[in-house]
């Protein structure tokens, strides 16, 4: 071949490479950019989008937001690349996450719309790249829920239940009370219409909530915003019983080693293993008990005040603190959540109101134990049954029988252990087994009219 003839092929090769190069540098797939379809933001909000291009990599993303008075870029990225290598980056979707704070963007309570735009290292569009354009309908949401109580004042104690009767003018994803650090849901109000918004909660002081603990009625819209509302709400407190209880030793061979061996706790020491009982399994059985009214029925199924186990004896009161000692050594502790009621061995034990069984099984120091689910967040629990004549979903009117007391679970002899429970926290029996404490503190709530 004559050495034309081989230029005029390194020629072709170099023309037909150049092509290819072209070829892959002209790609056509604009970025992908996945995020949600519309947005609503309150006084701070953030979204997040999946961007990434694959062909020639990203080059860069603009976002903003346009209301009527003009457009504000909240976010721009550039990417570093070149046009005759594409994207540094491989291109793979990366999360992009915005903060949106609508007050330092000077945007106004009402509809907006944001534009996320981005572009690759395409030579497409005169080299500029593909673009991908979205734009998504934005509403800013400003304005807190407006929360009107209707409830006056109120008295409450520690350890107790207390209720409101509240409206809101839109709907919420929360609403409830909050005493300090805890909150109790509100539910709509049992016989008003939807539309009206009204709302009603009961609450529990926890005897260990803060002194001067703050009770408000609370509320978050959809977009994030919360009001709270006070009310007169006066807090009594109360001196918590005390109490030493002897273990004897038969109660340790027995009670001890047979919840020890349930619950795989060693035996070697036997005042160890009640302690571990007393502490650990007790815990453990609380935190169940919690899951198990996690999801209250939102109808008020219970009707006027709850009863008490028939011709019984009070042994043991509410939130008694409890120290333990054998010997003359005090080996633990704990405070007694509920009442302790002695009738006759194996004494019918009955619903002490209507409502639906959500548990009737063993449960630790609880031994045979049954909840009921009064709606509206109220509870009560009966434990160390000998037999259980109920199952879960059955429906109890007041005084239906749920079984035979016992000694199941860690309990010296025959008794009723009862508690209420409200949003999960253990509350005052006396107080919902008092007809009068019941019309004048929850009742009258129920009834009471929004202004
Ligand atoms: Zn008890």
């Amino acid at each position: 071949m004559t050495g034309r003839g081989w230029l005029g092929i390194a020629l072709a090769v170099l023309l037909l490479g150049g092509a290819a190069i072209a070829w892959v540098r002209f790609e056509g797939d604009a970025p992908s950019v996945e995020g949600p379809e519309s947005l609503l933001i309150g006084s701070l909000g953030s979204v997040a989008f999946d961007i990434g291009d694959l062909g020639s990599g990203l080059r860069e993303i603009l976002i903003s937001i346009r209301q009527a008075d003009g457009e504000t870029v909240v976010f721009e990225r550039s990417f570093p690349g070149d046009l005759r290598s594409g994207g540094d980056a491989p291109g793979i979707p990366e999360r992009f996450e915005i903060e949106i704070d609508p007050e330092a963007l000077g945007l106004a309570h009402g509809d907006a719309s944001l534009t996320v735009t981005a572009r690759d290292w395409s030579w497409r569009n005169s080299f500029s790249g593909n673009e991908t354009r979205r734009e998504i309908p934005l509403t800013i949401d400003l304005k807190k829920p407006r929360i009107q109580v209707a409830s006056g004042l109120t008295y409450v104690s520690r350890g107790g239940a207390g209720s409101v009767s509240y409206a809101i003018n839109e709907e919420t994803t929360r609403d409830g009370v909050m005493v300090g650090e805890n909150f109790y849901r509100g539910f709509p109000a049992p016989g008003a219409d939807t539309a009206s918004g009204r709302r009603f909660a009961l609450f529990a002081v926890p005897t260990d909530a803060p002194k001067g603990a703050r009770i408000a009625v609370v509320a978050e819209d959809r977009a994030g915003n919360v009001a709270t509302a006070s009310w007169s709400v006066v807090l009594k407190e109360r001196v918590l019983p005390d109490a030493n209880i002897t273990l004897p030793d038969r109660f340790l061979e027995t009670k001890v080693r047979n919840l020890a061996d349930a619950a795989n706790i060693p035996q070697d020491d036997l005042i160890g293993a009640f302690d571990q009982i007393n502490t650990a399994l007790r815990a453990a059985n609380e935190a169940k008990i919690r899951q198990i009214v996690a999801n209250p029925s939102e109808a008020k199924l219970w009707d006027g005040a709850f009863t008490q186990l028939r011709n019984s004896k009070v042994t043991s009161k509410f939130a008694e603190r409890r120290s333990y000692f054998v010997g003359g050594k005090k080996v633990s502790e704990a405070t007694h959540f509920g009442y302790d009621l002695a009738s006759t061995a194996g004494a019918p034990i009955e619903a002490s109101n209507a409502g639906v069984v959500i548990f009737a099984d063993d449960l630790g120091i609880y031994g045979n134990c049954v909840i009921i689910d009064h709606g509206l967040d109220l509870f009560s629990l009966y434990a160390h049954l000998s037999s259980m004549s109920v199952s879960v979903g059955d429906r109890v009117e007041k005084n239906g029988e749920l079984g035979l007391s016992g000694a199941t679970g860690l309990a010296g002899g025959d008794h009723l252990h009862f508690a209420i429970l409200l949003g999960g926290t253990y509350v005052e029996p006396l107080e919902w087994w008092d007809p009068l404490w019941v019309k004048t503190h929850v009742d009258v709530h129920l009834s009471t009219p929004t202004r």
